[in-house]
C-alpha cells in the first residue's frame, strides 16, 4: 500500500463507499490518514464516586449477580446486573438489549459506558466498551449512509499496513525543537488512536498549529506575488497640490489621519500595486482620507470610483466630493436612475469626461465602462461580497485597491482573513469629540425617555429613532418604522418635527428627507437600519434603538455612530426588555465599552468566526483543528514564525512549493 493509492483498493471499500468517502473530500490513503476525528467518546475508566448525576461515563467492574431479562409491554425488555467497583456496588440497567446478557459473567470484569442516576444510586448502560484498556474512541463527521464502524475500519487497515511511516514531516526541524511539538506520524496516530487525553492535547496542538502555519505561508506567498508578480499603476500627482486641499478642509487633520494617508499616497505613487485596507472605528474620519485619495489620482489624470453599501450614503459622499473639488467631475451612479440620465453618466465614465464617482451595487454593472479606472475605493468593504470587490477592480487595468471598514476587524481576522493586505489603521478620534453615553431603558421606562427627549429637543437637540429590525422581512420593518413614527407625531405634536426615512422610499424622497435632517428642518428622523452605516449628520446627538436586542453587537456599535461626531455630548438609549441571556449581555457590554474593537472581539465570541464581518465572503477557508477564537495564541506564533520563515525561502523549497499559490483568496 502507498500513500498515493486510491481508497478504493481498501478491503470493504465498495463503489458506494467510495463515492461517500470523496464527499468528505477523502480519495487517497494519505487523505484517509488526515482526516480526523472532530472529538472522542471517553470510555476511560471512572471511580463511581466522582461522577455527578446525570454525567455519561465508563466505569470498570467484576460482576457479582448474573444478568437478569426482565420482559414487559411489546418487546419490550430490561437487562440488570450489579458490578463491584471497588468497596461500591452499583446496579446496572440497559433497555432492550437483552442480546448483551451473554457479556455479563459473575466473576469477570466488565466495562459499561452509561449515564449515572445519582438517586438510584444505578448507571443507565448504554453500550458495553469492549476494548478495556482504550479509553478514548473517535468521533468522526460521516455523510449520510456512512458508519463510523466502516469509517474507522478503514483507517485502521491502513495503520495496519504500516503507511505511515511513508508520511514525511512538514514542519521545520528547528520549529518541531522550538515549540516541542510532536512529530507528525506520531501526532497522526494520536489523533486517531490516542493512548490518553494527554497523548490527544498534545496531537491536536501540533495538527492546530500546522494547520495556521501553512495558512499563513500560504498568506505569505500571496502578498509576496501581489507585490512582484503585478505591477500596479504609478499614479503622478503634485504632493504640493494635495497639501494645498487639506489647507482648505474645515478642520486640521488627525495624526493618524495624516498617517493613513500618507501610507495610501506612497503606495500609489509608487508603481507597487496597492491592496490596502484603511480601518478606523465609526466616525474617525476614513471618509476625507479616502477623497484626498480619489483627488490624487484625479491629479494624476485617473478617474476614482468608490462603492459604499446604501444610496443614502452614495448621495451623502457626492454631496462631500462635490462641495470639496469643485474645478472636478463628480458623478453619482445608483440604481433606478431615469434611463437617459443613467445613459449620460455612463458616457461620461467611458469617455474620461467624469473624474470621480460614487455608486451603490450599480456600479459594478455590465456596460459601466471607464475611460482610465486608476483607483477603486469600497467603504463599509465587508459589506461587500469577495466577487462585488473583484468585479469592480476589473473595471480598471490593474488600479490601485483601498478598502475601508468602519467594523474593527478583531486581531483573530486582521491576521488570517486579511493577512494579504496591508493595513492603515485611524486609531484616533478628531479633536473635541465627547464620550457617548449609553443607557439600557426597559420598555416601561420608554415614557420617561421621551419626557427626558421633549426637553433635550427644546434645547435644539436632534434625534434618531431606529425601529426594531425583523429578520428577513422588510414588509415588518417597515410596518414597525410607520407605527413608531405615528406614535412619536401624536407625542411631539407641535413640539418638534418628526420625519420617516426607509428602505422602500423613492430615491429623491429618501435625498429630500435627509436633507431636511441635515438642514435641522426635522428634529427626529425615525428610521430602519438604512441609516446604520456611514450616515453623517454631526449635530445629531441622540441615538433611541427600539428593540435594541434584536441586533448583534457591531450593529448597535454602527449605530451607536451616528451620533457623537461633533463636538456636543452625545447620548444612546437602547430600549430592550431581552429574554435571552446573550440579549442581557450585548446590552450590558454597550453600555459599558464604546471601543469598537473590544466589541468586535465579543461578537467573534458570541457569535463565532463563520458568521461575522462576511468572513466566508471573504474567502477565509474553514479550519479542521483549528478555532480561530479559541487558539488565538497558536495563530499568533504560527503567523511570526511563517513571516519569518518566508524571507528565508530559498532554504524551504519544498515547503514553499506546497504553499505557492494560483488564486488568492480575495
Ligand atoms: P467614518 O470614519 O465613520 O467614515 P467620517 O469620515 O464620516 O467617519 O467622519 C465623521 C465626522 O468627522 C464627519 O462629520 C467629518 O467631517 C468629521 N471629521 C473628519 N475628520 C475630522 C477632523 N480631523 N477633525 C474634525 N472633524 C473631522
Ligand atoms: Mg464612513
Amino acid at each position: 500500500m502507498k500513500l498515493t493509492d486510491s481508497v478504493q483498493f481498501l478491503k470493504g471499500v465498495g463503489p458506494k463507499s467510495v463515492e461517500n468517502f470523496q464527499k468528505l473530500g477523502i480519495f487517497t490513503v494519505q487523505d484517509l490518514l488526515l482526516y480526523f476525528p472532530f472529538r472522542y467518546e471517553d470510555f476511560a475508566s471512572r471511580s463511581v464516586f466522582e461522577l455527578l448525576d446525570g454525567e455519561k461515563a465508563t466505569l470498570i467492574g467484576k460482576v457479582v449477580t448474573p444478568a437478569n431479562v426482565q420482559y414487559y409491554g411489546f418487546k419490550r425488555n430490561r437487562l440488570s446486573f450489579k458490578i463491584k467497583q471497588d468497596e461500591a456496588v452499583i446496579a446496572v440497567s440497559f433497555f432492550n438489549q437483552p442480546y448483551l446478557a451473554d457479556k455479563v459473567e459473575v466473576g469477570k470484569e466488565i466495562a459499561v459506558y452509561g449515564k449515572w442516576e445519582q438517586a438510584k444510586q444505578q448507571l443507565l448502560g448504554m453500550k458495553v466498551v469492549a476494548q478495556v484498556d482504550d479509553g478514548l474512541e473517535p468521533v468522526y463527521h460521516l455523510t449520510a449512509g456512512m458508519k463510523q464502524s466502516s469509517l474507522v475500519k478503514a483507517i485502521q487497515q491502513v495503520f495496519d499496513a504500516g503507511v505511515l511511516t511513508e508520511l514525511t514531516e512538514n514542519l521545520p526541524q528547528f520549529l518541531l525543537q522550538k515549540y516541542r511539538l510532536m512529530g507528525r506520524q506520531e501526532a497522526v496516530r494520536a489523533m486517531h488512536f490516542p493512548a490518553d487525553m494527554q497523548a490527544h492535547k498534545q496531537a491536536l496542538r501540533r495538527v492546530k498549529f500546522e494547520e495556521l502555519f501553512m495558512f499563513q505561508l500560504k498568506l505569505q506567498a500571496l502578498k509576496n506575488k501581489e507585490k512582484s508578480g503585478r505591477a500596479g499603476l504609478a499614479i503622478a500627482f503634485e504632493t504640493q497640490e494635495i497639501e494645498d486641499k487639506i489647507f482648505e478642509l474645515p478642520f486640521e487633520l488627525t495624526g493618524a489621519q495624516r498617517r493613513a494617508l500618507n501610507e495610501i499616497l506612497q503606495d500609489m505613487k509608487s508603481s507597487y500595486h496597492m491592496n490596502r485596507l484603511l480601518q478606523g472605528d465609526v466616525g474617525s474620519g476614513k471618509t476625507v482620507v479616502a477623497s484626498l485619495a480619489m483627488y490624487a489620482a484625479c491629479l494624476a489624470n485617473f478617474q476614482a470610483a468608490i462603492m459604499v453599501p446604501t444610496e443614502i450614503l452614495a448621495r451623502q459622499h457626492y454631496a462631500n466630493l462635490k462641495a470639496l473639488f469643485p474645478e472636478l467631475s463628480v458623478s453619482l451612479l445608483v440604481s433606478g436612475l431615469k434611463t437617459s440620465e443613467r445613459r449620460e453618466i455612463l458616457a461620461d465614465l467611458a469617455s474620461g469626461r467624469t473624474h470621480m464617482v460614487v455608486g451603490t451595487h450599480a456600479l459594478i454593472q455590465e456596460g459601466v465602462d471607464f475611460y482610465n479606472l486608476g483607483l477603486v475605493i469600497t467603504d463599509e468593504q465587508h459589506r461587500f461580497g469577495v466577487n462585488q470587490r473583484k468585479v469592480l477592480r476589473e473595471k480598471g487595468q490593474n488600479p490601485d485597491v483601498l478598502m475601508m471598514t468602519a467594523t474593527p476587524i478583531p486581531r483573530t481576522l486582521a491576521i488570517t482573513a486579511f493577512g494579504d493586505m496591508d493595513v492603515s489603521i485611524i486609531d484616533e478620534l478628531p479633536k473635541g469629540r465627547q464620550p457617548i453615553t449609553t443607557r439600557w431603558v426597559k420598555h416601561e421606562q420608554f415614557a420617561e425617555v421621551l419626557k427626558w427627549i421633549k426637553s433635550e429637543v427644546d434645547h435644539g437637540a436632534q434625534v434618531y429613532f431606529v425601529s426594531p429590525l425583523i429578520e428577513e422581512s422588510e414588509a415588518l420593518d417597515l410596518k414597525n418604522a410607520e407605527a413608531l413614527f405615528t406614535e412619536l407625531q401624536e407625542y411631539f405634536g407641535m413640539f418638534a418635527q418628526v420625519g420617516l426615512l426607509h428602505g422602500k422610499m423613492k430615491n429623491d424622497e429618501k435625498d429630500h428627507i435627509m436633507q431636511d435632517f441635515k438642514a435641522k428642518k426635522l428634529d427626529i428622523l425615525v428610521s430602519t437600519t438604512v441609516i446604520e452605516v456611514g450616515v453623517d449628520v454631526p449635530n445629531a446627538t441622540i441615538m433611541v434603538i427600539m428593540d435594541a436586542d434584536r441586533f448583534g453587537l457591531s450593529q448597535l456599535h454602527q449605530l451607536r455612530g451616528r451620533v457623537g461626531r461633533g463636538t456636543k455630548k452625545s447620548y444612546t438609549i437602547l430600549v430592550a426588555n431581552p429574554k435571552s441571556d446573550s440579549g442581557k449581555q450585548r446590552m450590558k457590554i454597550m453600555t459599558e465599552t464604546q471601543n469598537g474593537f473590544i466589541l468586535a472581539e465579543e461578537d467573534l465570541k458570541m457569535r463565532g468566526s463563520g458568521e461575522i464581518f462576511g468572513v466566508r465572503q471573504s474567502g477565509l477557508p474553514e479550519f479542521v483543528a483549528a478555532d480561530l477564537v479559541n487558539d488565538y495564541n497558536i495563530l499568533e506564533v504560527a503567523r511570526k514564525e511563517a513571516v519569518a520563515l518566508f524571507k528565508e525561502a530559498e532554504h524551504y523549497p519544498e515547503l514553499i512549493a506546497q504553499v505557492s499559490v494560483e488564486g488568492g483568496f480575495d
